[in-house]
């Protein structure tokens, strides 16, 4: 076959050079054909992350941009929001840390992030409970938007789009309970389950009892989260636990079991192949 450089030296065959790929640097110094591409092939990125910054828009893009800390993407909280690309979507980004799903450990080189700007935790309710500050539907819009792209250049499964909490529930709270999960998966953008099933498990564990730790650890693990198999309710479980509530049933989040948790937590694994109501409820 004529290279690419033989083929240039050929005042008949230039036209063919545009059809040639390898212009620009070449790795080692080499001549390397990339006329044919391969059909078998797919992206390196695997899940979507999502954050708060706790910072406003400034500081955040001065951390994110300059700091040991990156994310690919910046939503601020102008109006309307402005979307910093700050790393490329085939380089990684430094977002996650020590994080795990679904097996995977370490997500930074398998992930894209997205940095949302919000406070997260801005102080104390009445009740002794945690407020936090609310994200603006200009800017959920803006993350929809930024998700579904990326997830379908990506081919990203709806249970990988992710929170930080998720795949680093010992350590990180974000994005928080305010983030409106249930409005994304609506969408299309992320893992939900039927909240008629949800009700009805949970009417069954009222009235039958909850199943016992080791079945929570058990569900938790086929949902993807990284949980110790201990069969006791320890504090990391409890943890995992509370990151799994901030997502799928945020109006309390403590990491306490309670029915409504079990109820929502058997119909996700019914909705994500677990083998149905029946298999997921009977398991106890
Ligand atoms: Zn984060």
């Amino acid at each position: 076959m004529m290279s690419c450089r033989l083929a240039a030296f050929s005042l008949a065959s230039l036209l063919l050079v545009q059809g040639c790929a390898s212009v620009g640097p070449a790795p080692g110094g080499l001549d390397i054909d990339t006329s044919i591409t391969a059909r078998s092939q797919g992206s390196r990125v695997r899940f979507i992350v999502l954050h708060y910054t706790v910072s406003e828009s400034p500081r955040a893009l001065d951390i994110l941009s300059r700091g040991e800390v990156s994310s690919h993407y910046l939503v601020t909280d102008d109006e309307p929001p402005r979307v910093y690309r700050l790393v490329d979507e085939d380089r990684a980004a430094w977002h996650a840390g020590q994080s795990e799903w679904q097996g995977y450990t370490w997500l930074n080189r398998s992930s894209i992030g997205i940095e949302i700007v919000n406070r997260g935790p801005v102080g104390t309710a009445p009740d002794g409970t945690t407020r936090w500050q609310p994200y603006t539907p200009s800017q959920i819009r803006v993350v929809k938007a930024l998700v579904r792209d990326i997830a379908d250049r990506h081919g990203i499964a709806p249970e990988n789009i992710v929170g930080h909490s998720d795949v680093a529930p010992l350590r990180k709270q974000d994005p928080g309970p305010l983030f409106p999960w249930r409005e994304l998966a609506r969408a299309g953008l992320g893992r939900w389950y039927d909240e008629t099933v949800a009700q009805a498990l949970r009417a069954r564990f009222e009235s039958q009892g909850l199943p016992d730790a080791a079945w929570v650890q058990q569900q938790l693990a086929r949902l993807g989260y990284a949980v110790p198999r201990t069969g006791v309710a320890d504090r990391e479980t409890q943890a995992v636990l509370a990151a799994f509530q901030m997502h799928y049933r945020p109006s309390r989040h403590d990491g306490v079991f309670d029915a409504e948790t079990a109820g929502v937590l058997a119909a996700l694994v019914a909705a994500t192949g677990g083998g149905g109501e029946a298999a997921a409820a009977g398991a106890w």
